[in-house]
C-alpha cells in the first residue's frame, strides 16, 4: 500500500506506564517531519500496527493541511463522540466512542489492511 506520505517520520520508542491504554501517538508536524511514539513495552507485531495507525494519522495530518487542522478535526470529533478532554486525560471515556471517531476508524482500517507488513523487529528476527 502506498501512503504518499511527502514528510519525513522519526519514530520514538516511549516506555508508557503499564496501566496506560495508549499503545502509540502522533505527535506532532514539526520542521523536520512526522513526530511519532510507539510504547516500547508492545511486541513486534503490536508495534507494527501502532505505527501502521500513527502513520495513517501523519497522512490525515498532510490531506487537511498541517497539524492544526488535524487537530481541530479531532478535537471536533472527540465532542462528536461525547468525549471531554479530562475523559480523555484520565482514560475514563468509552473506547467505543472513541474508536467511533471518523480518523481514528480509518487509521485502524489502514492498520488492518497493513498490518501483515511488520515494520517492526526484534534483533536477530
Ligand atoms: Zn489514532
Amino acid at each position: 500500500m502506498e501512503l504518499g506520505l511527502t514528510s519525513p517520520v522519526r519514530v520514538t520508542f516511549v516506555k508508557y506506564g503499564p496501566m496506560s491504554d495508549q499503545g502509540g501517538r502522533y505527535v506532532r508536524l514539526g520542521e523536520t517531519g512526522h513526530r511519532l511514539s510507539v510504547c516500547g513495552h508492545a511486541t513486534p507485531r503490536e508495534a507494527s500496527s501502532i505505527l501502521w495507525h500513527e502513520l495513517a494519522h501523519a497522512v490525515q495530518v498532510e490531506r487537511l493541511g498541517g497539524h492544526r487542522l488535524f487537530e481541530q478535526l479531532w478535537a471536533r470529533e472527540l465532542r462528536e463522540a461525547g468525549i471531554s478532554w479530562r475523559q480523555l486525560r484520565e482514560s475514563a471515556y468509552s473506547v467505543r466512542a472513541y474508536r467511533s471517531m471518523p480518523l481514528e476508524r480509518e487509521a485502524d482500517r489502514v492498520a488492518a489492511a497493513c498490518g501483515r507488513v511488520r515494520l517492526v523487529g526484534r534483533l536477530g528476527d
